[in-house]
């Protein structure tokens, strides 16, 4: 008995280390995009909230800012732990943001405080559809007591790192560039949500799409050809097969299917799909594998937060 005990010990100790294991995919020295949260509304605690960390040449680009988003980036510090050799919190100075729904915005406050807490002295610069820069002041406008104490108090601090240089785009093309990195933004189709974008990422040696929130459309076929990396969202579609009639009618105007993007990754041809911001609805990551490949049979991965590509 005492045996057995034991041997199941073993085996649940071995399984939660394999079980919190980082997963590293990436084979660039250069590139290195980190699923920080894979979520989505729902408040999973298998999921944390919708963001991503792209890494080029060790500058952190931040996409989207879900709940949770910079103790997971936090988790990749040496001071926590993490193997992200010379990156720190406060390092987090550039970020992008593909639509202003919640469960990408709600890591906002976090994302221009934080840091800034840790030491950034210099302006967050954020690239975001329009909408943005009233979310932004407000955001500011919500938390000025906390600014004015920290910057006026006994806190040795600075008054320049939690000010936010944010630019709107419009307009489909590139958004952004500097030596690491060229980011495009395409217009998705998000139900009926005005502004919601996907990016392309071009870095010196990968091509790296992000879906964002959308159903199928063209223009994400169009950007996602030949990517090295096509990190779409998507939902269960024998999850989706029992929801009620105007949740399916919400879903097929605003999301993607399993069998959708089986579609756009066969007509685009990417190296490897990335499947983030993952409505499983009870299914398993097998299940949502076996109906993927019922249209495509390139390589898939059903993202985990912490997963590096
Ligand atoms: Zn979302
Ligand atoms: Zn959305």
């Amino acid at each position: 008995m005492k045996q057995i005990l034991g041997i199941s010990l073993v085996i649940m100790f071995f399984f939660q280390i394999v079980g919190t294991a980082q997963r590293n995919f990436s084979d660039s020295e250069i590139t290195k995009l980190v699923l920080l949260g894979t979520g989505n509304p729902n408040p999973s605690p298998e999921q944390s909230g919708c963001a991503l960390a792209l890494l080029v040449n060790s500058t952190p680009y931040i996409v989207d800012f879900g709940p949770g988003l910079i103790r997971k980036a936090a988790s990749l510090t040496p001071r926590y732990g993490g193997d992200f050799e010379g990156f720190k919190i406060k390092d987090i100075k550039t970020a992008f943001l593909t639509h202003l729904h919640s469960d990408h915005t709600i890591g906002y406050p976090d994302l221009i405080l934080t840091p800034w807490v840790m030491g950034r002295d210099e302006p967050l610069s954020v690239y975001g559809p329009v909408g943005t820069g009233s979310l932004t002041e407000n955001i500011l406008k919500a938390y000025e007591q906390d600014i004015h104490y920290r910057v006026y108090g006994a806190e040795p601090t600075n008054d320049v790192g939690w000010r936010v240089n944010c630019h709107e785009f419009e307009k489909e093309g590139v958004i952004y560039r500097d030596s690491n990195i060229t980011v495009e933004a395409f217009p998705v189709v998000h139900g009926t949500w005005p502004n919601a974008w996907g990016f392309r990422f071009t870095t010196p040696d990968k091509v790296i799409v992000i879906s964002g929130d959308c159903k199928p459309s063209e223009k994400v076929v169009e950007y996602s050809k030949d990517a090295d990396i096509l990190v779409h969202e998507v939902y269960s579609k024998a999850g989706f097969d029992t929801k009620p009639l105007e949740w399916k009618q919400y879903h097929t105007e605003h999301h993607t299917s399993t069998l959708e993007l089986a579609d756009i990754a066969s007509r685009a041809n990417p190296g490897k799909v990335v499947l983030y911001h993952i409505l499983f609805w009870g299914s398993s990551e097998e299940a949502l594998l076996e109906e993927i490949k019922t249209g495509y049979q390139g390589e898939v991965v059903v993202g985990q937060d912490l997963d590096v590509f």
